[in-house]
């Protein structure tokens, strides 16, 4: 039985800086991760928005928590952030959430520059009830792995286990106690134990918290598709067009492409139930399961591509001029909070679910709010 200050579960973005954080505090820390290298699901494949709080006019909550971190996540991965593209949000003339005066107002509340542009040569204005010129930013997702994976090998306090799963967790004299195992071939790797475990797997929180005999969050997932393309008129700009059924397009991070996403397209498939259930997962396949999801962009079986659909919706707010061509799509699972439905909010959410031993459900909202797990931890 190997003993170490923390366990981590999940290396996305969350639990690999819930690892380096604690790490570099001292603590002793076993990384565990299902996949063959870290950040291959959510925190690669999402839209890269550096979130400043413009998405969320009907969550103030979550608006202020991204902006509350949006500097120190900017100032901190300065290398892997684009700062420099033109950012544009638009209200759409019919079945918006939101409206001008509504959208203005929450801007001015939350102190974010927006101004409104009555004409612009790329926009279509029989479509846009309003266009505003913002400021927001996009982060490189590959970029931003490849640092996290620098950092965590470097990091003597910390032992990554990859290829891993927990196949039994018990407790004693106050600790958790975990049996290891090989994602595929099921054969036993290690034991290990620690006082504190710290849950990051996102669309697979719920099997870990069934996995400890803990409670489950009530989530809903999806299969989600992010697209990406170019376009010569449009390059390094963005537009989100608020608030409702609609789509962004914007760079994805540093790349050079746009990222493209439509609420109506993005979520092909929709899972209810605790654990991300979809009918793509064979039982013959143990690299994706509900209890373990696995990598839908590599998977031959995930959703033909929407991507056209996406691009016949957000082509309509543009001028004629602007043409966009399409290259690739990925493919991950979207979990999010049941109560997100009504105001669309993505607060960064983490429970105390056991105190003797600790076990913490950290379930990720945006990815600028990271620093949220600092507040638990450092007591
Ligand atoms: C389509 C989409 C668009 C998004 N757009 C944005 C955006 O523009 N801006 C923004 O800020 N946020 C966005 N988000 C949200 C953001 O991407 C996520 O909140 C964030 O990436 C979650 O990070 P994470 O580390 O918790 O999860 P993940 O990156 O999914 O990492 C969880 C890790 O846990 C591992 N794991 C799972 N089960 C086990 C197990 N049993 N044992 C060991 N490891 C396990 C997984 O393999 C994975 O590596 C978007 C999300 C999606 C899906």
């Amino acid at each position: 039985m190997q003993q170490f200050d923390y366990i981590v579960i999940g290396g996305g973005i969350f639990g690999c800086y819930a690892a380096l954080f604690l790490a570099e505090k001292g603590g002793k820390v076993a990384l565990i991760e299902k996949e063959n290298h870290l950040f291959q699901k959510a925190s690669l494949v999402n839209q890269a928005r550096l979130h400043s709080g413009y998405h969320y006019p009907r969550s103030v909550a979550t608006a202020a928590m991204s902006d509350e971190h949006k500097e120190r996540f900017t100032l901190e991965h300065k290398a892997f952030v684009h700062t420099s593209f033109e950012k544009f949000y638009a209200i759409d003339r019919f079945g918006s959430f939101t409206d001008p005066q509504q959208f203005e107002r929450f801007c001015a509340y939350l102190n974010i520059p927006c101004k409104k542009l009555d004409e612009h040569p790329l926009f279509n204005f029989d479509r846009l009830e309003a266009l505003y010129q913002t400021v927001e930013h996009s982060f490189d997702p590959v970029l931003i792995g490849n640092y996290y994976r620098e950092k965590i090998e470097k990091e003597r306090n910390i032992q990554l286990q990859l290829h891993t799963k927990i196949e039994r967790a018990t407790t004693a004299a106050n600790q958790w106690e975990l049996e290891l195992i090989d994602v595929l071939d099921g054969a036993l790797k290690s034991q290990i134990s620690a006082p504190v475990v710290i849950n990051a797997t996102y669309a697979a929180t719920n099997s870990l918290n069934q996995l400890f005999g803990l409670p489950s969050l009530a989530l809903t997932h999806e299969i989600s598709e992010i697209g990406f393309i170019t376009s010569k008129a449009f390059a390094n700009k963005g537009l989100t067009v608020m608030d409702g059924p609609f789509g962004s397009i914007m760079p994805y991070g540093l790349s050079g492409i746009l990222s493209l996403s439509s609420v109506a397209y993005t979520h092909h498939k929709i899972s209810y139930e605790a654990l991300p259930h979809f009918d793509c997962q064979q039982i013959s396949d143990p690299t994706c399961t509900p209890q373990a999801p696995g990598i839908c962009t590599n998977c031959e079986r995930r959703p033909d591509s929407n991507a056209g659909k996406m691009l016949a919706q957000m082509r309509q707010y543009f001028s004629e001029k602007v043409e966009f061509d399409y290259l690739f799509s990925y493919f991950t699972i979207k979990s999010k909070l049941q109560s997100s439905h009504i105001d669309d909010g993505r607060p960064t959410e983490i429970s105390l679910l056991s105190t003797h031993p600790k076990y913490y459900c950290l379930f990720a909202g945006k990815i600028n709010s990271i620093y949220e797990v600092e507040k638990i931890l450092e007591d």
